[in-house]
């Protein structure tokens, strides 16, 4: 496993296990599945309803707590100051832990400033090891770093072969921001899982075209978190740091990319409009 240095200095397992969209009840499960297949990194959300079970899996897993790596992300119905401070301490004790290692704000929708002052205060009070951002794009995100006391460690958000983010990455270096890669696979969309490109360029490594995408984002500089609630699959996507992609087949990779969402454009009126019938849900 490799290990990034995030700006405050918190190291963070580059490759990690996304738990979106598991149901509840097969979570705690599929957590101590990739545990033992060697994920140390963890990433949950308010919203996914799957805290609790995170947490029981992190702490029965036998794997000491410090050498763990666990992620939430607030959501928006616990946007603003007041709000995002209880949702931190519910969080905290939902999962029965006594710290998070990072924790983001999930959707630049409603009081974030407000939201991302309680997370800074977690942080100074060290119930948060490190905080950040997810899904804010280039102009928010310029915006966002530039008006906050402590520089968010990380900008998750969507990022595959489809969907290089190339001028965001661009300016998250520009400040010292990693981006953490969700759906690093696309969910599978454009036939991923088949692509001539990276199915060609697996043959040569023994290695799936998943695990290709995989690596192209790691020798990228990007931190993937891919789901799987098979056994097989979590071990594939973890088995990534025995081979090394050539420059010539990064710039292959690098020119499939579409340069847009393969889910959905969240700057639309009709995707912030979905986001806002969201805004009162209790999590
Ligand atoms: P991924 O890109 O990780 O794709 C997951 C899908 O691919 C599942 O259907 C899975 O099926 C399948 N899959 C996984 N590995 C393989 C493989 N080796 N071969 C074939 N199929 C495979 O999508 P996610 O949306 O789950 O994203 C990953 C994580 O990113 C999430 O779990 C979440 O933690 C985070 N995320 C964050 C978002 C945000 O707004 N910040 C948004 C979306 C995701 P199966 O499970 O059946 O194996």
């Amino acid at each position: 496993m490799d290990y990034i240095t995030l700006n405050n200095g918190v190291k963070m397992p580059q490759l990690g296990y996304g738990v979106y969209q598991i149901p509840v009840e097969a979570t705690k499960q599929c957590v101590l599945d990739a545990i033992k297949r060697g994920y140390r990194s963890i990433d949950t959300a308010q919203v996914y309803q799957n805290e609790a079970e995170v947490g029981e899996a992190i702490r029965e897993c036998g794997v000491p707590r410090e050498k763990l790596f666990v992620t939430s992300k607030i959501w928006i119905s616990n946007s603003g100051y007041d709000k995002a401070k209880a949702s931190i301490d519910r969080t905290l004790q939902r999962m029965e832990l006594e710290y998070l290692d990072l924790m983001l704000y999930h959707q630049p929708f409603g009081d974030y400033y407000g939201a991302y002052r309680a997370m800074e205060e977690a942080y100074k009070e060290g119930k948060l090891r490190a905080i950040g951002i997810s899904n804010f794009m280039v102009d928010r995100f310029i915006d966002f770093v530039n008006y906050v006391d402590v520089t968010p460690v990380m900008n998750q958000i969507e990022m595959h072969v489809f969907q290089q983010q190339k001028e965001l990455r661009e300016y998250m270096k520009k400040y010292n921001v990693y981006l953490t890669a969700s759906e690093p696979l696309a969910q599978g969309k454009n036939g991923l899982f088949s692509n001539e490109v990276l199915v060609g360029i697996g043959e040569k490594y023994g290695k799936s075209s998943a695990q290709i995408a995989l690596k192209f984002a790691l020798q990228s500089d990007i931190i993937v978190i891919p789901k799987s609630v098979h056994k097989e699959r979590m071990a594939e996507n973890i088995s990534l740091f025995d081979f090394a992609l050539t420059e010539d087949e990064m710039k292959k990779i690098e020119s499939l990319d579409l340069g847009v969402s393969q889910f959905m454009d969240k700057r639309s009126p009709e995707a912030v409009e979905l986001f806002m019938k969201m805004k009162n849900q209790e999590v």
